[in-house]
């Protein structure tokens, strides 16, 4: 029986593991995807401390290497269930079931989507929720993204560099994101901003986004259009089990604890103010300093 199992390996996860590798734990790494998690999606970082504009696939892979360096046991599986049976935790993946003492739950968060008729038939046709992913798919092209936060600003300014236009669609009348990004964009020539706006309908020709009609009329041609509307955490899995609040996120107190005595959460999963790499790595390191003194000294 492993000490610790952690179920995802964005940088909450893989923080945790880090952690907890050199605390001595028997510890084990899963994830469904691959390790750096929504890393993969962001084109630039420049908010992490030490590291200078660096590429979230180029971060993800030095994660990977950290792993390895640190010999740190780890898997590709998607869990598909967490059972409680007394002290002993039951993950259970696609394969198999894995048994811990204890287990952090760091399985981040997905995209929200507006919800119109044929956006999911036009998934990877026009509509994307990564603009680091399928930018290229877009040179020269306008697209159009949606969206008031850091997010919505920091790929649209991504997509800048690439496309022909970049329409920015807020329904409100400023941006949520930070200051220093939204000055970016108010300064880039390609970029358009259009406010008060909402998306009413995608025009598609041969399964394919040709344009959009806007709430108040407008019609864009644009070739794609990037959602960054929020993001739901990925908890579906753990719905049976009483930790969630109302709106799926799991519930912590201040060690990172749920309700369930030996299940732990962290990172974009867990609700809390700020949603960014530090906070999750900040988590990570709370939690394992908890479990660590339970295994070690109890
Ligand atoms: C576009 C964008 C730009 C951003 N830019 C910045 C930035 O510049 N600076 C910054 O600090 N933050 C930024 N953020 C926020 C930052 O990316 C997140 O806060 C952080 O990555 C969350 O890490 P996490 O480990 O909690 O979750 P994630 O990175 O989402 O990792 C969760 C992992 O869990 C795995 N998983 C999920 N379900 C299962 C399952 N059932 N079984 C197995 N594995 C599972 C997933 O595959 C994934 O790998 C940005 C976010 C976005 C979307």
């Amino acid at each position: 029986m492993y000490d610790l199992i952690i179920i995802g390996m964005g940088i909450g996860g893989v923080t945790a593991g880090i952690y907890a590798k050199r605390a001595n734990l028997n510890v084990l790494l899963i994830d469904k995807g691959a390790v750096g998690g929504m890393l993969n999606n962001i084109e630039t970082i420049s908010n992490y401390p030490g590291l200078i504009n660096i590429n979230g696939a180029d971060f993800s892979q030095k994660l990977l290497e950290q792993i390895k360096d640190l010999e740190i046991p780890y898997q590709f599986s998607e869990v598909i269930d967490l059972k409680i049976q007394g002290d002993e935790k039951i993950v259970v993946t696609k394969n198999e079931e894995l048994r811990a003492k204890y287990v952090i739950i760091a399985t981040g968060t997905k995209p929200k989507f507006l919800g119109l008729d044929n956006e999911k038939d036009l998934l990877g046709r026009g509509i994307s929720t990564c603009a680091t992913c399928d930018g290229a798919f877009y040179k020269d092209k306008d697209v159009a993204v949606v969206g008031s936060g850091s997010s919505a600003l920091q790929e649209s300014l991504y997509l800048a560099k690439i496309c022909h236009k970049v329409y920015i669609l807020n329904r409100k009348d400023r941006f949520k994101g930070e200051k220093y990004l939204e000055t970016k964009v108010r300064n880039t020539k390609n970029m358009e901003i259009i406010c008060n706006v909402n998306i009413k309908e995608y025009n598609e020709v041969n399964g394919k986004i040709e344009s959009i009609i806007l709430d108040n009329e407008q019609k864009l041609d644009v070739a794609g259009v990037f959602i960054y509307i929020g993001y739901k955490p990925n908890t579906e899995i753990f719905n049976n089990l009483n930790i969630l609040d109302e709106q799926s996120y799991i519930k912590v107190n201040e060690k990172y604890e749920t309700e369930i005595d030996g299940v732990y959460a962290i990172g974009d999963v867990i609700k809390k103010d700020v949603y960014q790499l530090v906070t999750a790595a900040n988590d990570a390191i709370y939690a394992i300093s908890n479990i660590s003194k339970k295994v070690l000294y109890i």
